[in-house]
């Protein structure tokens, strides 16, 4: 059996988004700057994708700015956010632990530039409590940015009551819902949300390609200077084949959302229970307040790296920690973010789901899963030493 469960990761490009793509490098394939007709249809092609992604998040269109992906877009708002900041002369900005790299080194780059930031504390359920944000809000605060869902441990953030808390404060919020948006319902009015990122490739549409919300009335600062394309906030010419994939993409996830969710929690719980079977085991994570593809255990004993490599031959395709560290030794900053010590954190498992995951694949994950942690262990001189009681078991 062959399992691609790393979707957190990347997914697989749709085939209606392929097919939205073809036509636009074949036969349309003008520079929508141009002003003779042929350049006017990719204009307005993506024009159209501007308005379809605009409506499923209840945007309007003039609010929604193209980019090169989820990383551009979060460098894009945090640097905006500071740049307004400064000009109030405020310089405090408030994030959490568990953000994606895009975002904490944003933040660290700003903190070499005068800026102070505050990590709100990650529970050990994954989530932040909203009082907590409250109370570290100060007059110097210029911008709150908390991520939608965490990508390695797929928890829910209380988006929408953060929202609220920012809005009554008067502080900018911006959400990384790069792992959200095609997953989640998102309505960025409702949510109070004023700045919003997300990524082609993580809903069935292409890489290099993802767009920014900004709400109305908040003036983006550019990190491309060029052309005027994107109303003179983001130049280069613009991925036409691949804006306008992303919006089908992005549309068919959110037609089939509702159909896909409840069967993903299904099959995603049923695979929680069945690793759960494993002894010292823990999974990360609240387990309801997540995303409905998303399984993220630690099993005590076990190194991520060797795991990973016997379930490819297994045919799984998984991932311990995420992507941008897989291959630097350190545990993810994620799982000791909500209080993992560091072996534990190094024996760590994230297998996300795709829509069309069956039971009979569920049921090989925790096969193989059970099979390869008990052969690990099988020869692991930690794993001999907790069950001689030399050293005490850290997960129940
Ligand atoms: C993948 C991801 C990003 C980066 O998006 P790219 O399009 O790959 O640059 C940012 N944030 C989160 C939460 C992600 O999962």
């Amino acid at each position: 059996m062959k399992i691609y469960a790393d979707n957190a990761a990347t997914t697989k490009m749709s085939r209606k988004a392929i097919d939205a793509m073809l036509p636009l490098m074949e036969e349309n394939y003008g520079n929508p700057s141009s002003l003779y007709e042929f350049g006017q249809k990719a204009k307005e092609a993506i024009e159209g994708a501007r308005e379809e992604i605009a409506g499923i998040i209840n945007a309007d269109p003039s609010e929604i700015t193209f980019t090169s992906g989820g990383s551009e877009a979060d460098n894009q708002a945090i640097l905006t956010a500071a740049e307004l900041g400064k000009k109030k002369g405020k310089t405090h900005i408030i994030s959490s632990a568990f953000e994606h790299h895009a975002v904490l080194h944003t933040l660290k780059k700003l903190e070499k530039e005068g800026f102070t930031v505050t990590l709100l504390d990650v529970h050990e359920d994954g989530l932040i409590r909203p009082e907590e944000l409250e109370a570290a809000i100060t007059d110097d605060t210029c911008l709150v940015t908390i991520m939608f869902a965490n990508n390695e441990i797929g928890t829910i953030q209380p988006i929408r009551e953060i929202g609220e808390i920012c809005r009554k404060k008067g502080v900018l919020f911006h959400t990384d819902a790069v792992q959200a948006i095609g997953h989640l319902p998102i309505d960025v009015k409702a949510d109070n949300i004023d700045m919003l990122s997300a990524s082609g490739h993580k809903f069935h549409g292409p890489k290099g390609c993802g767009f920014l919300y900004v709400k109305k009335g908040i003036k983006l600062s550019n990190l491309i200077e060029g052309g005027a394309q994107e109303r003179g906030k983001r130049a280069g010419t613009e991925n036409v084949p691949a804006i306008v994939a992303m919006a089908t993409a992005l549309k068919e996830a959110a037609d089939g959302m509702q159909e896909n969710t409840a069967k993903q929690e299904k099959l995603r719980d049923r695979l929680i229970e069945g690793l759960a079977k494993i002894e010292h085991s823990a999974l990360n994570g609240d387990a309801k307040k997540r995303l409905p593809g998303n399984v993220n255990f630690c099993f005590e004993g076990i190194e991520g790296e060797s795991l990973l490599l016997l379930l490819d031959d297994k045919g799984i395709c998984a991932s311990s920690g995420s992507a941008c560290t897989s291959g630097s030794l350190d545990p993810s900053h994620v799982l000791l973010a909500i209080g993992r010590v560091h072996d534990v954190a190094h024996g760590s498992l994230r297998l996300t789901l795709g829509e069309d995951i069956t039971e009979e694949e569920v049921d090989y994950l925790i096969d193989s899963v059970t099979e390869v942690v008990n052969y690990l262990r099988g020869f692991s001189p930690v794993w001999r030493d907790l069950k001689a009681g030399k050293t005490p078991f850290i997960l129940p």
